[in-house]
């Protein structure tokens, strides 16, 4: 097997990420950046990359981070620990939220309601973390998607016909609404097999396990068939990040958002996601 140096190891990952971040600028002076930490690799790894890009890059600006338990029991709790630990050490103050405290109800008690557990758990942790950002005056939130991430879910929108989602394409997302933090993703073209070695040939403390509910969701056949594909197609994961790239202008593609007729959160229809998955909740927590 081919050794890998750790010191040129990290020196590639570092500098790509950098070079992303300078390249569609993606952090400015004095802006103050929200890191949503969830303690699994990709948030880990976007935590120590933008601490590494506040040491070199010759400015200053701010960094705090946001963890979102959603209340998964036997998961979520290994990950909270790994967030609050690595912030510790690199001196990155963490706020912690949970769907409990903000929602009224853990993930576990409502999951059964959905096709899918993922589509309450997404919907709610986007807004706490939306609004805690907000809250806070923070200018960015950098997230943790890498290129895996990015082309499975371009991946699922084509499946669901759902070209709106095209938007939400590319390292950097824009303002489109005053009380919608703009996000970026420092790790957009990291793929996700070098995340996972950086953190073993770091020693970093990150939470591993797999989602209880993970298997059920589309993204993971779309990622099944992506690895496949991959091993079998070397190169096949960048090709197809390079042609949505050229396909779309990354740069270009606006959607117009209101503000929720019923919390005021910014949305593209009258009633936003949360509030409507919230009714669905209710009207099954009435039943029993
Ligand atoms: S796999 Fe689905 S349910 Fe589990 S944490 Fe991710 S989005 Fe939530
Ligand atoms: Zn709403």
């Amino acid at each position: 097997m081919m050794s890998i140096k750790k010191e040129e190891f990290n020196e590639m990952i570092f500098t790509r990420i950098n070079d992303l971040i300078n390249e569609y600028e993606l952090i400015k002076e004095g802006e103050k950046i929200a890191i949503a930490l969830s303690g699994g690799k990709d948030s880990v790894l976007t935590l120590y990359a933008l601490k590494n890009y506040h040491e070199n890059c010759g400015f200053d600006f701010e960094l705090v981070a946001i963890s979102v338990d959603e209340g998964i029991e036997g998961y979520r709790q290994h990950g909270i620990d790994a967030a609050v630990n690595n912030a510790k050490l690199l001196d990155i103050p963490l706020i912690q939220k949970s769907f409990k405290d903000e929602e009224g109800f853990a993930l576990d008690e409502i999951y059964s309601y959905f096709k899918s557990a993922c589509i309450p758990c997404g919907v709610f942790r986007r807004n706490i973390l939306n609004k805690t950002a907000y809250e806070i005056g923070a200018d960015k939130i950098a997230t943790g998607h890498n290129l895996d991430d990015e082309i499975q879910s371009f991946l699922m929108s084509f499946s669901r016909g759902d070209t709106v989602k095209f938007s939400k394409f590319g390292p950097e997302l824009n303002q489109i609404h005053e009380k919608l933090v703009p996000r970026i993703k420092p790790l957009w073209n990291t793929p996700e097999k070098e995340v996972g070695m950086w953190a073993i040939l770091n020693g970093i403390e990150i939470h591993l396990d797999e989602c209880p509910y993970s298997n059920l969701s589309l993204r993971a056949k779309i990622k099944e068939f992506l690895n496949n594909t991959e091993s079998k197609h070397p190169g096949t994961k960048e090709n197809v990040l390079e042609s949505f790239k050229q396909i779309l202008d990354v740069e270009n593609i606006r959607t117009v958002l209101n503000e929720c007729e019923r919390c005021g959160e910014p949305t593209s229809a009258k009633i936003c996601k949360a509030c409507e998955i919230k009714d669905i909740v209710y009207e099954n927590l009435d039943e029993k």
